[in-house]
């Protein structure tokens, strides 16, 4: 019955708490019996603001093959008690049942006529059918969410930005109005936007294609069997909030690691002793963001701003948008005032009464501290208006 969907079938699951992430698709875990296990992640997102040390995982031991280096596959975990789905591999069987349970009350009445059905060089993951009409609809899974927002995508997809465009081009060829289907694997987001801080060409592309795909954007949840719960909601989308927003516009945060401690001198400030670890510079751009962003990255300039002295000793630098309307560089300032301590006083803070914009959190990075993952989905997921 459509209660015990379970997309993993039979598997026997088992909890690990979660260690490392060598690279996107290996985790590191221990078994509640003590043994460390090395588990295969089908998920390309990102996903910094689930995995921290400790998170309980699901892990399922993996058929062996030939090709295959891991035992375990990590099918999913559990977020302040909600359970989640990871394994993006079922999601297309997720989205076949939705269809066929009809629990998508704008897709009663069609039915799958096919997957994975070639339309020119571009793929598309459904052919529905109704009576002569035909519906290309595309499945995406979304696990970006805080603050009563799902958001996707979580990192940079050009090839997700290229499929919306063919699909608006299917409707071009008079079929109905295609479909992008977000499985949100999460029942607490109230909305869905598109991640215009981390991928504004998506989003631009997003709010282009408007009239010519349709966005189904549902939330499902999982029970902690990983069974498909009976509750599913189809979130709205903010337009408005979304056409004001997505835009090259806004604060930053600029993450950077300094390898060990140094004499630095910081232009017209003075010399200042700084020590080994990460820092977090607090910037604002409200015209040209991206360009700033790519100028903080790249390693040759004229040193002009405070920040740029830093930047010749550190060793990586991580650039974190959040894009908004509204200047919120000192606001920001003073929140992460609230988690670390001030590194420079007055460090870019020449035009505002701060402190300063320059904070120390130690030698682990704030992208491994969940008190700094809620504080940015604060500002990057604001309650549209
Ligand atoms: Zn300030």
């Amino acid at each position: 019955m459509s209660q015990d969907f379970r997309p993993l079938g039979n598997a026997r699951l088992r909890r690990a708490r979660f260690i490392g992430r060598p690279n996107r698709f290996l985790i590191l875990g221990r078994l509640r019996s003590g043994e460390l296990i090395e588990a295969f992640l089908p998920n390309p997102g990102r996903m910094d603001e689930m995995l921290f040390p400790d998170t309980e995982l699901t892990v399922v031991r993996a058929t062996p093959s030939a090709t295959r280096r891991t035992e375990w596959t990590c099918v999913g975990l559990e977020r302040e008690g909600e359970p989640i789905l990871l394994d993006t591999h079922r999601t297309n069987a997720v989205a076949r049942h939705l269809i066929e349970t009809r629990r998508i009350p704008s897709l009663k009445g069609w039915r799958i006529a096919g997957a994975e059905v070639t339309v020119g060089h571009s793929r598309f993951d459904f052919l529905l059918e109704r009576g002569r009409q035909r519906l290309w609809l595309e499945v995406k899974s979304c696990t970006l969410f805080g603050n009563g927002s799902a958001m996707f995508p979580d990192a940079v997809t050009e090839r997700g930005r290229r499929h919306l465009e063919e699909l608006a081009h299917l409707r071009q060829s008079g079929a109905a109005r295609p479909v992008v289907l977000f499985v949100v694997h999460s029942l607490r987001p109230r909305w869905f936007l598109p991640d215009y801080h981390t991928d504004l060409a998506f989003s631009h592309t997003f709010l282009d294609v408007r009239p010519d795909v349709r966005v189904l954007p549902v939330a499902v949840g999982w029970t902690r069997q990983l069974s498909l719960r009976q509750e599913t909601r189809l979130l709205p989308i903010p337009w408005a909030h979304l056409r004001r927003e997505a835009k090259d516009r806004g604060a930053y945060v600029l993450l950077l690691r300094l390898p060990e401690a140094r004499q630095l001198k910081i232009g017209r400030l003075g010399e200042f002793h700084l020590a080994a670890g990460w820092y977090l510079y607090i910037g604002s751009a409200m015209g040209g963001l991206d360009a700033r962003l790519r100028r903080h990255v790249r390693r040759r300039k004229r040193l002009h701003w405070h920040i740029d002295y830093l930047h010749q000793a550190a060793v990586e630098v991580v650039p974190l948008p959040i894009r908004s309307s509204k200047r919120q560089e000192c606001e920001l300032a003073a929140d992460v005032a609230g988690l670390y301590g001030l590194a420079v006083c007055r460090f870019g803070a020449s035009d505002c009464t701060c402190p300063g914009h320059l904070f120390h959190s130690g030698a682990s990075s704030p992208l491994d501290d969940p008190a700094f993952h809620s504080l940015l989905h604060r500002y990057r997921m604001p309650i549209p208006v």
